[in-house]
């Protein structure tokens, strides 16, 4: 027997119970982005392979190891599945002039790919959530950013989720420290491991944020970023922590906290949880001031971040179990039943016409006797069936069975259907009878 054709490892169907509560995430998330004045901007799965290369950085784990790139068999151009959004933001605010018009607030949806070990909350193709501010310099709209984030939480109902904030400085400061850190590294060459040797030249910031337990104690006694800050840099990240207070968010200060991406300066921040295992970062960003002028356009300030879709939605279950999973699930109003030749074309009508007048209908399909329809019809969590046999077909009528309470069934004429389920739903407090 040929085996059936199963997904890519790491690519993940999102089945129908699970995309209903990612319906619901997503329409929260929406509704927050409006409140807080950001607007939809929807680009391309694939781009240009040195977008990447160029925004994200030569020496990082992405562009080094996780990206999906191709040659385009047709034309041979250079090709990548995005491993993350800010790069393609930015290069589609710049192709159409979007800063001409002032800043801008800019959120996109969607997957990204990453050729990573697959595991549990990291996949190779995984959905993020990501918010852009372009043209505000100041520490306001880095705070706004943070605090939005600690109300999409709250509007979620997930506690737990800490803030760890972190300034990376200048280039200027970064280029100093770093050499500082290249020098005390080289000292303890012999106690780096591979990764790190490797590092040591090409990237030596993300030694720091190693997990190798016998880095611990070297990375600790190494020279300290913050250390190294100036008094603007300084005055930035004072600004973003008066206005966390401002706004009651706690955080923590965490020095090793540097971020994967090269493009970032002044604030990153990450909000991780511990109810995930080790994937427990589910958002993460910071400022990139330098991005806008890397990628060719004229310089402007800029600050975004991503969330996590998949890992959201598992700490939403983690939290509130069965409950969110529950009434995520989309109920029809109406499950129409009918039988007998004569009651298909007026049992389609009907379920059209409720449809028109706002009602979401379940149309029975495949035939089958009564007794079975009225089980999918129970079944399908409906409210109401509607009922067509030979009997109603003749007679141009419907009849009408409440299927959550001890209501008897009642005939109504096939036009005056759709006014008796709104009786039903709503009362029928326009006749006056209430
Ligand atoms: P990590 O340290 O977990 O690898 P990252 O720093 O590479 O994360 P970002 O590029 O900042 O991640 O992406 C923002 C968010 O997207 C992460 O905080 C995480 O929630 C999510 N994310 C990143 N990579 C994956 C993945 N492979 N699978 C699922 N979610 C991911
Ligand atoms: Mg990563």
């Amino acid at each position: 027997m040929s085996q059936t054709i199963q997904a890519i490892r790491g690519m993940n169907d999102i089945l129908p119970d699970e995309a209903e509560l990612w319906e619901r995430f997503d329409d929260a998330v929406r509704g927050w982005l409006r409140a807080y004045g950001y607007r939809p901007i929807r680009m391309p799965i694939v781009e240009p392979t040195p977008l990447f290369a160029r925004a994200i950085g030569e020496v990082t784990d992405i562009v080094e190891k996780e990206m999906y790139s191709f040659v385009d068999a047709l034309n041979g151009e250079a090709l990548t599945l995005r491993p993350e959004g800010t790069a393609s933001c930015v290069r589609a605010v710049l192709q159409h002039s979007l800063l001409h018009a002032g800043p801008q607030r800019l959120w996109y949806a969607g997957p990204m790919f990453r050729h990573e070990r697959p595991q549990k909350g990291r996949y190779r193709q995984f959905h993020q959530f990501g918010v852009e501010a372009f043209g505000y310099a100041g520490p306001d709209i880095d705070a706004e950013q943070i605090v939005m984030c600690a109300r999409l939480w709250d509007e979620l109902a997930l506690s737990g989720i800490r803030l760890e904030i972190n300034s990376l400085g200048s280039t200027e400061e970064r280029q100093r420290h770093r050499a500082e850190l290249i020098a005390y590294l080289e000292c303890h060459r012999e106690a780096l491991d591979a990764d790190a040797r490797r590092r040591l030249h090409s990237n030596p910031l993300r030694i720091l944020d190693s997990k190798n337990p016998h880095l611990q104690e070297l990375i600790e006694g190494a020279p300290k970023l913050m250390d190294f800050l100036g008094e603007a840099s300084l005055e930035h990240f004072a600004g973003v922590q008066a206005l966390l207070k401002e706004a009651g968010v706690p955080y923590r200060i965490n020095p090793r906290l540097v971020r994967g991406l090269d493009y970032y300066n002044l604030t990153v921040f990450e909000w991780i949880t511990d109810k995930l295992g080790a994937q427990g970062t589910v958002c993460a960003g910071g400022r990139y001031d330098g991005l806008i002028g890397q990628l060719g356009g004229k310089p402007a300030p800029a600050c975004g971040f991503a969330m996590g879709v998949e890992r959201l939605i598992a700490l939403l279950r983690e939290e509130q179990g069965g409950v969110a999973v529950q009434a995520a699930r989309a109920e029809p109003d109406v499950y129409v039943v009918h039988q007998g030749a004569e009651a298909l074309a007026p049992a389609f009508r009907a379920a059209e016409d409720l449809r028109g007048a706002g009602f979401d209908v379940l149309w029975h399909c495949g035939g089958g006797s009564f007794k079975s329809q009225m089980k999918r019809a129970d079944a399908s969590g409906a409210q109401v069936a509607v009922i067509i046999g030979d009997d109603e077909a003749r007679e141009g009528s419907a009849s009408l069975k409440p299927l959550r309470e001890d209501a008897a069934q009642r005939r109504v004429p096939l036009e005056r259907l759709a006014e008796a389920i709104g009786d039903y739903f709503f009362g029928d407090e326009e006749d006056g009878n209430v």
